[in-house]
Order: C-alpha cells, then structure tokens, then sequence
C-alpha cells in the first residue's frame, strides 16, 4: 500500500525519475544491514543493466558477513569527482538523512531519492518511496524493479532475498506475511541463492561473538516483573573476548526470546558513544519509545544513540518504555 502522507511518492513517479537520470549512487545507513545494502545493491544492479552509471557510498566497513552480497567490493566511503549534474542520490533503508552518516558531500534536495520502510520516516527527498507496511527496503525496490520492467536476475534476486531475510528475521518475525513468502519464492525461482544468504548471516557465528552472548546474558537483569530484561556491553567485555562492534548484533534477539519477555534492551557503550538496541513481543511499540529519545525503527526493533552516561541511559530509557505502557 502507499503511504499517503504529503509527499509520498507514487511507483509511477519514482520510475520516471530513474528512467530520466543518468547516474546513481546507492547509500546506506551507517552501520549496515542486510536490508540497507541488499536493497541498494539490488537497485544498482538493475540500472546497471539499462546502461546506468552506479556507485555505492557507506560510511563504514560492510560488515564480515555481509561481503558475499554481489556488489559489495564496489562499496566506498568516498565518491568520485566527475558525477554529472544530474545523479540521483538513493538513500536506502534510513528514516532520515542524519542516518548515512557524517562523510556525504552536500547534495541537494532536489537530487536526493528516498525509499524506505520505516516508520516517522522524515520524508527528506525530492521523492519520498516510503511504505511502512513493505517488511523490508528490499520488496519497495521489487515494486519499483517491475515498473521499470527490469528482470532480476539472480544476482539482484540473491540481494534481494537477503533484505527480505534480514529483516524478517529469516522469516520468523511478524511482518513474515503470506505475500512476502510469495515475494520470497519469486526470488528463490529467479536463482536467488538462499542457502547462501541462510549460511553467510544466520550461521556464520565467529567464536568471540558467541563468548560475548554468554557475557551479556549472565550479566543481563530483569525489571518490571520480568517483561524487561536489559544488559549492556563495553570496551573492556569486547576485549575480553576478542569481540569488535559486529559480533553484538544478534545478542538483543536472544534476550528478547526469553519467556515472559516483552522489551529487551542491549546498550552499547563503546567506540565513544552509548548506542541502544530495543526489541518488543509485539505489546509495546518501541519505536515510540526511541524516537522519544532522537532514534526510531520498527514497531517492534528500534535503536537511538544517547548523548550522556550509560547509566542516564538505562534511567532514560526505562523511563521512555514505561511511558509507552511497560
Ligand atoms: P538495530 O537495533 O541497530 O538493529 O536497529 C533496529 C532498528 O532501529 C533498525 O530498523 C534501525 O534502522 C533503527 N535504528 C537503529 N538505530 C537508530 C537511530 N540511531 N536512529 C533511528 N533509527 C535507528
Ligand atoms: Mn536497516
Ligand atoms: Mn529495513
């Protein structure tokens, strides 16, 4: 369904204006997922098929398990000099701008495409693609991909799939509608690589990151009669297990899947800033309690980053779940 909010831009509009440019660069949110970088990569593939130029901009590294995706290598934090006047900016998978992070050259408005799923998406483009209900970045670029009458191939297919995996969870969470299933075998028919995709994300599990789980659950503690259980990871519990930034990302779903839970928070407090991860069962909307902090997400995932000490952050945001009904 289309957002119908001001602003919202049609599929119709949307292939117009990709048919019209001559040259792309896909960007994706700072610390990329699966969806950020599949839906980009699957874009850039097909405008590359119909003779566009593309490139990819991130801000940081693709991370270790994300580097089977086709088109990763051509990943840069940097952009070339000689972009013609009229390069569309695709920003992926980001509820605003302020997402991609710190190393963008100053593009204007008018230059800047935004296909989404989030909720609150700030609608900061020319053109606003922005379907909350879609279950990943990925299937907004399947409806655009078939309005521009492009065949994926298996190579964009595998990409895709790889946003609808990520973000579903491998299929487990509750935006796994039966239509994102059918979506899901159109790719696997088209040559999408599941077996790939399952192997590279879901059971690629480096040592240290599996020590570092064990740390956080041990450390982990419960409130609110046991539906909140919260646990946080610093600089000295990486380094005790060999652990960097990547190996914490799977650790606030374990915590989420224990009975009784209904909000499970991991915060992060390394790399100089206290960034947070929520999870809900489906009763509270963590995306409301985020964005009360400055973040945002899904109903049930959302992140922020909290300017101040862990400790104000753990107060601030057991204060911001309760005010949503904790
Ligand atoms: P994460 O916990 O990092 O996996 O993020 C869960 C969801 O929240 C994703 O949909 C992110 O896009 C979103 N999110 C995470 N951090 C932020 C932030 N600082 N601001 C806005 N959205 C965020
Ligand atoms: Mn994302
Ligand atoms: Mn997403």
């Amino acid at each position: 369904m289309i957002d119908e909010r001001a602003g919202a831009a049609t599929t119709e509009e949307v292939v117009a204006e990709l048919r019209r440019r001559s040259a792309f660069v896909m960007v994706s949110h700072v610390k990329p997922d699966g969806d950020t970088l599949g839906a980009g990569f699957g874009l850039g593939l097909a405008l590359k098929k119909i003779g566009k130029r593309v490139h990819y901009f991130q801000q940081d590294e693709v991370p270790r398990n994300l580097r089977f995706l086709r088109e990763a290598e051509f990943v840069s934090r940097s952009v070339p000099a000689d972009l013609p006047a009229d390069t569309l900016w695709v920003f992926c998978d980001m509820s605003d701008f302020s997402r991609a992070g710190e190393f963008l050259p100053p593009i204007s408005r008018e230059n800047m495409l935004d296909i989404d799923h989030h909720l609150g998406n700030s609608h900061f483009g020319k053109l606003n693609y922005v379907l909350p209900s879609e279950c990943s970045t990925g299937t907004c670029v399947m409806r655009l991909l078939r309005g521009l009458d492009i065949e994926i191939d298996r190579d964009i297919a595998t990409n895709l799939l790889a946003t609808i995996m990520t973000d579903t969870g491998g299929f487990m969470h509750s935006n796994t509608t039966p239509d994102v299933l059918r979506l899901s075998a159109e790719l696997m028919l088209a040559g999408a690589d599941k077996e790939l995709i399952t192997e590279q994300i879901f059971a690629n599990k480096r040592w240290p990151a599996m020590r570092l789980l064990g740390r956080a659950i041990d450390a982990a503690q419960v409130a609110h009669e046991g539906r909140y259980i919260w646990a946080c990871i610093d600089d000295e519990m990486l380094e005790r297990c060999g652990a960097d930034g990547e190996d914490t990302e799977e650790i606030v779903n374990h915590l989420r899947s224990i009975e009784h839970v209904e909000v499970a928070a991991l915060f992060k407090a390394f790399d100089g800033e206290v960034r947070v991860s929520l999870r809900s069962s489906g009763r509270v909307n963590v995306q409301s309690a985020a964005a009360r902090l400055g973040g945002g997400g899904h109903f049930r995932a959302s992140g922020l980053t909290f300017r101040g000490s862990v400790a104000d952050a753990l107060k601030a945001v057991d204060d911001a779940l309760v005010a949503e009904g904790l």
